[in-house]
């Protein structure tokens, strides 16, 4: 998405010497001006609106100061090198940037633009611990209050790391650094070349699960330092910041990366293989649920991300599905198809590697689809035809196909109808105490009926509703006809809901045969 980070830009004076320069505005982004190059060096002069707390914006408060360079550095055309000096108030001690220090500890030089907007800068008084990965040094800074254990975080970092760079077989950064922002909600990761940004709940450490799925979200970030920050899709590097870069192959890039972050916890030993299998399985679940999986193929996903992935609306699940998502289904898919071709031999790790020794190592360029796909037949030595599966919708044949992959690999893979009788597919939300419709599957009787996005919902026969709807439908009959009451647009109406089976399914995923190659190589058994 295009962020449109320029909405903070205020004050702008533009001058030379004792000067001031005019300029005008030529675009939203761009602020025009003519100097004379015989004055010497020409003054920006510019405040930056900086509070919006996430990974991806640049946030500043009392405690600590987060730069984002794309959200708050203005570029040069055609800039390349340069340098940016760091002024902070003396009560905050550390500065945390991979950028190469320049002649202070607050100063910092960059050799491409690219570089600059690619590495976040966080100061304050953050608690740093370092470990390394293959010679290379690892820093994390631990930002914001958090009941972080942190020898035991170290380790299984640690661990993570070293499990996802095993996947490519070298490290090419010098040094490394983790950002980590405690808050009080959210769980968002951004990753760049040399750094990552995540988000944890500052608590959240004494809770297992929640525990594990932040080092899920840390292998994530992390994994891309190779696939997408250096293997990357033909558009996705170097980029133009002023408009959008298309391509079709964010399901490589953030897909497959989903497949690894779930697969790293089961190999770095968090997950037992049962329960990556089970996983994995409900992965699969949600990718055939999603009825705009029925509609929408992942090169479309990817393509048209710029104006649906990151900008949904109540129709989203009805005609869009996640490139993370399905694309974790076609990694699964691709590294089974792989190996089963292969006789266990080689899976979708060695395709990696091939692939990023070729486009990054050697000519530092980006993929083009038909270079991705061939390297697929290239390995294994036959046409795999895989691209037909990232081109096209969910379809049966795609169903069949998984099922076949499996069972060529010593496994089942099994479709049961869940056995919710329950079933409506109104989606909900509790929002300024009232229960909003906030929308609709596709697939259930009453997305054609009564209720549509935006309704409250008041009562259902005659129970006041709070935020207990799921509650009260249970107390109804299977497969019937339900009263409700709702407020649309402010004007009181009664209508009805029904009950149905649910078409939804569970998928299962057991093992048949131990002895099988792709089964053995791909769990590393
Ligand atoms: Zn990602």
């Amino acid at each position: 998405m295009v962020r449109e980070f320029e909405k903070h830009i205020e004050g702008v004076q533009i001058s030379q010497g004792r000067t001031d320069i005019a300029f005008t505005k030529t675009n939203k982004q761009t602020w025009a001006f003519t100097a004379d190059p015989k004055r010497g060096d020409v003054n920006i002069h510019y405040r930056v609106y900086c509070f919006e707390q996430s990974v991806r914006t640049s946030y500043i408060d009392a405690e600590h100061a987060f730069l984002l360079p794309s959200s708050c550095l203005m570029y040069i055309d055609g800039m390349q090198n340069g340098q940016v000096s760091i002024v902070k108030p003396e009560q905050w001690q550390q500065i945390s940037c991979t950028l190469k220090p320049g002649k202070n500890k607050s100063e910092f030089e960059f050799t491409s633009l690219d570089e600059l907007y690619d590495s976040p800068i966080e100061i304050g008084n953050q608690t740093l611990f370092d470990f390394e990965v293959e010679g290379v040094k690892h820093s994390v800074a631990m930002v914001g209050k958090n009941n972080c254990p942190i020898e035991t975080f170290k380790t299984d970092l640690q661990k993570i790391c070293i499990t996802m760079k095993n996947i490519i077989g070298s490290h090419p950064c010098k040094n490394y650094l983790f950002i980590v922002h405690h808050v009080e909600e959210g769980g968002g990761g951004l990753e760049h070349s040399n750094s990552n940004v995540v988000q944890m709940p500052r608590n959240s450490y004494s809770n297992r699960e929640k525990y594990l799925q932040f080092l899920g979200l840390c292998a994530h970030e992390y994994f891309h330092l190779w696939n997408v920050k250096r293997l990357r899709p033909e558009a996705l590097g170097p980029f133009d910041y002023s408009q959008e870069n298309y391509t079709n192959m964010l399901w490589v890039a953030e897909g497959i990366t989903s497949y690894y972050d779930e697969l790293a916890m089961y190999r770095a030993g968090f997950r037992s293989e049962s329960d990556y299998l089970k996983s994995l399985a409900q992965t699969m679940s949600a990718c055939f649920n999603r009825v705009g999986g029925n509609v929408q193929s992942m090169h479309e996903a990817s393509f048209d991300a710029w104006i649906k992935e990151y900008r949904p609306n109540e129709n989203s699940i009805n005609a869009q599905i996640s490139y993370y998502l399905k694309g974790a289904v076609l990694g699964a898919l691709l590294d089974l198809d792989l190996l089963n071709n292969s006789n266990g031999q080689k899976g979708l790790d060695l395709l990696m590697q091939g692939l990023y020794k070729t486009f990054y190592l050697d000519q530092n360029k980006g993929y083009s689809d038909q270079a991705f796909y061939k390297a697929i037949d290239d390995l294994v030595g036959k046409p795999l035809q895989f691209d037909q599966w990232a081109t096209s919708p969910n379809t049966e044949a795609f169903k069949t196909k998984l099922i076949q992959a499996f069972e060529q690999a010593g496994m089942a893979l099994e479709w049961n109808n869940s056995s919710q009788k329950h079933f409506h597919g109104i989606i909900t939300e509790w929002k300024n105490e009232k229960l909003m419709v906030k929308a609709i599957d596709a697939q259930s009787i009453n997305y054609q009926n009564n209720l549509q996005a935006g309704d409250e919902i008041i009562a259902v026969e005659d129970l006041r509703v709070k935020n207990n709807f799921e509650d009260l439908i249970r107390l109804q009959k299977e497969n019937s006809k339900v009263n409700i009451l709702i407020s649309r647009a402010g004007l009181i109406q009664h209508t009805s809901i029904e009950l149905q089976a649910s078409p939804k399914l569970d998928c299962h995923i057991s093992i048949k045969d131990q002895t099988n190659a792709t089964y053995k190589a791909w769990l590393n058994k």
